[in-house]
């Protein structure tokens, strides 16, 4: 680190890491933490940020991002520049998005063209690679596979449903688990396609494409057969596999059930997200049924108690939001489920609507665990990112836990127009937001420039902490 670089020393706060929770002083040199000390003793500094009363955090890595998501149909209305500044309002410093593999084009290209749509990014950024077109022979496709990871992206995208954009078969899924190098992990977002597609012919067959009809048409069985049949597929090909945002109780057991019968906790992964703990799906039977139209769809209270609990004791490893910023208007152009983007905002939200729920429940280590610190290592960031060592990037959160505030959309920074959110209790307020030892959120003040954002290269992924 050359002489130059700006000192700049958090005093007084409680560092939460993914391992404990101490009373420390961190020192960041330019872009860099340089060191973690006992309170008083870091040394001098060009600035001194208060953090008495607060704790800090790692930058929450969310791993499951859609900014700018184009459908063909619907384009999410944010861009790069406001879908991360929104994030890093909410205390995320990595956000790890998607580069779609269009049929025909290398993984070059896509990811190329992907990295060109983030350059406004003021928050650092990875991708995951959806894999439509994957060549057929397996050694022409690991060493695709192989050239994409020396891109720096470790980590793939499967859809077992959205027969016929985003499908793909069992072989497939089979021969692409077979064909990933070590290191490589699949997403996985599992539904399978014939339950959907079935449910939804028999609704639309009896005109019942309102709204209120979503959540009948992705039955909660459609989902536990899919991971059911993927945990299958990854016990057969050792592959690494992540299933995408689990909704159910059966998804999130049919995982833990696969890890501790063959012992493979370092093999199979599972996440949820905010919507599929807080929310019910009840709302499709009340005033507002297209704020929540989202695949998979909210459940009953039954799934989200379970996943609840699922959370608390250990047995899933990375809580993200599959965050979409479609808006109002869009959501109301058609009164069709059918018809109607899916997809709901929530990167701002994460770290609050998270902390208040789990708060009392799960160490707060272990939180940091499922926010930061996972989904840097499932995904190949860690150390750089996920982490508050000497080395790691300065992305830090400080978090004051005294505020109580209520979720109102006009005080959030995307464009959607709409919480699903709208109306809860939070505890505490992220008051400042370091990324690579700048700040750019300091109290309701934006102060990152577009652009500052850089791609993080990915490397092999490690397992994830449990508790
Ligand atoms: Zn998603």
């Amino acid at each position: 680190m050359s002489e130059t670089a700006p000192r700049i020393v958090i005093t007084g706060g409680q560092v939460v890491s993914g391992e404990n929770v101490f009373e420390a002083d961190i020192l960041v040199e330019g872009e860099k933490i340089a060191g973690v000390f006992t309170p008083g003793t870091a040394g001098t500094a060009d600035r001194t940020v208060d953090a008495q009363g607060c704790y800090v955090f790692p930058g929450i890595v969310d791993a499951h991002t859609h900014i700018m998501l184009d459908t063909g149909i619907y384009r999410t209305v944010d861009n790069w520049e406001i879908g991360t500044r929104a994030a890093a309002f909410g205390g995320v410093t990595t956000v790890i998005d998607f580069a779609n593999q269009i049929k025909g084009q290398p993984f070059a290209a896509a990811l190329k063209a992907r990295q060109q749509e983030a350059v406004d990014a003021v928050i650092d950024y990875a991708f995951h690679m959806v894999v439509l077109e994957p060549e057929y022979e397996t050694d022409a496709l690991r060493a695709s596979l192989t050239r994409l990871m020396g891109l720096g992206v470790t980590s793939i995208k499967l859809f077992t449903t959205y027969r016929p954009n985003y499908y793909v078969d069992d072989s497939t899924i089979l021969r692409i688990f077979r064909a990933m190098p070590p290191g490589m992990i699949a997403m996985v977002h599992c539904e399978n396609d014939s339950i959907v597609t079935d449910a939804t012919e028999r609704l639309v067959a009896q005109g019942k494409t309102d709204w209120a009809y979503h959540a009948q048409s992705r039955p909660a069985d459609a989902e536990a057969e899919a991971v059911s049949r993927v945990m299958y597929l990854a016990s057969l090909a050792q592959a690494r596999v992540y299933v995408v945002h689990c909704s159910t109780a059966m998804a999130v057991s049919e995982v833990n059930r696969v890890r501790s019968r063959d012992g493979h906790w370092d093999q199979v992964f599972c996440e949820t997200c905010p919507q599929y703990i807080l929310l019910h799906d009840m709302v499709y039977s009340e005033e507002h049924p297209e704020h929540f139209i989202l695949q998979p769809p909210l459940r009953s209270y039954h799934h989200t108690e379970s996943l609840k609990h699922y959370v608390a004791n250990g047995h899933i490893d990375v809580l993200s939001t599959d965050s979409c910023d479609y808006s109002l208007e869009q959501k109301l152009a058609h009164r069709d489920f059918t018809k109607t983007p899916g997809g709901l905002p929530g990167v701002e939200t994460l770290l609050p609507l998270m902390y208040t729920t789990f708060h009392e429940k799960v160490p707060l280590p272990r939180l940091i665990q499922m926010l930061s610190e996972n989904p840097a290592r499932l995904f190949g960031l860690y150390p750089r990112k996920g982490a508050i060592l000497p080395g790691s990037d300065a992305d830090l959160v400080i978090y004051d836990p005294q505020p109580r505030s209520v979720i109102h959309h006009e005080n959030l920074h995307y464009l959607a127009g709409y919480s699903p959110y709208e109306g809860m209790q939070v505890h505490g307020k992220v008051r400042t937001v370091l990324s690579r030892g700048e700040v750019v959120v300091d109290g309701d003040s934006f102060l990152g420039k577009a652009g500052r954002g850089q791609f993080v290269r990915g490397s092999a992924s490690l397992a994830p902490r449990r508790p």
